[in-house]
């Protein structure tokens, strides 16, 4: 079995202000944050943050990008890797990787420890086997080598891990105890500020503000894209300026954002329906 050599690169650049829209979620993470950039100060006053943060919420709502702000504004080393890369046919694989994993995590702290897909690693062991590509040895000697690695942060070794996950109701309650993931943030579809500060942002990057009408209406377009996750409002961002520099004509303006809105919610219909 080959050893991956994960890329923990420090996000250097992003910071909270890559993120809008959550305002009270940011406020809980300056708490982690502090605690990572001044780990040896903390660490020394016996300090103790919770060693596992998760993340739920639906698709596309921000995790993964709350995670890499996180690093980045901490500057510490982010270690990102999805719970599917752990699961496997044979007995001991996953849990191999998990300790790997931990290894590398280990020389580099404090660092973060982001997993994507949680539900794939942490999904109660009772559940498990049926009807699943892997078996369910497996499957519980790998969520049993996360908690192993999770109870020996009792010696504060400033690895935390984020972890995210669609289905929060699946995993593991071992995993939701005290002193392990003991910290849940729910990541939920934007209400209608929220999206109106997640379009400001995104109209506003560099690479679309030349693009944008001045004077859009981000109130009105948010009102009008209800039900719309973080990413679907970057989407619509990018169908908006792409529809100008089609037709070759000025700025994207708010009917170009209504008229993409639409033209979004008929594919989305179309997936969910097979027809628009
Ligand atoms: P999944 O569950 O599918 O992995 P996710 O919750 O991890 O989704 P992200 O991958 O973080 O979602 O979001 C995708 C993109 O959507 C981001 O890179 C970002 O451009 C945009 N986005 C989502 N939420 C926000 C937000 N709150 N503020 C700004 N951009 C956002």
């Amino acid at each position: 079995m080959t050893t991956r050599q994960y890329d923990s690169t420090v996000r250097q650049g992003m910071s909270l202000k890559d993120i809008s829209g959550i305002d009270t979620v940011k406020e809980e993470m300056l708490e982690l944050i502090s605690y990572l950039k001044d780990f040896d100060k903390y660490n020394s006053m016996g300090a103790r943050i919770p060693a596992g943060v998760l993340l739920c919420g639906p698709p596309g709502t921000g995790k993964t990008l709350l995670a890499r702000c996180v690093a980045g504004e901490a500057g510490v080393p982010f270690f990102s890797c999805a719970g599917t890369e752990f699961m496997e046919m044979f007995v001991g694989v996953g849990a191999a990787r998990i300790r790997n994993l931990f290894d590398q995590a280990k020389k580099v702290a404090p660092c973060i420890i982001f997993i994507d897909e949680f539900d794939a690693v942490g999904t109660k062991r009772s559940e498990t086997g049926q009807g699943q590509v892997y078996g369910n040895d497996e499957a519980t000697a790998t969520i049993n080598q996360m908690l192993t690695e999770m109870d020996g942060f009792s010696t504060a070794t400033g690895i935390m891990i984020l972890a995210a996950t669609n289905r929060p109701q699946v995993l593991d309650p071992a995993l939701i105890r005290a002193g392990r993931f003991d910290r849940v943030i729910e990541m939920g579809l934007p209400n209608k500020k929220s999206r109106q500060e997640i379009l400001f942002l995104h109209c506003n990057k560099p690479t679309f503000a030349g693009n944008i009408d001045p004077n859009l209406d981000y109130e009105y377009i948010a009102r009008q894209c209800a039900g719309f996750s973080g990413a679907d409002i970057e989407n619509l961002t990018k169908s908006a300026v792409m529809r100008v520099a089609q037709a070759e004509r000025g700025l994207a303006s708010t009917g170009d954002f209504l008229w993409c809105i639409d033209d979004i919610r008929r594919s989305q219909s179309f997936v969910r329906n097979g027809s628009g």
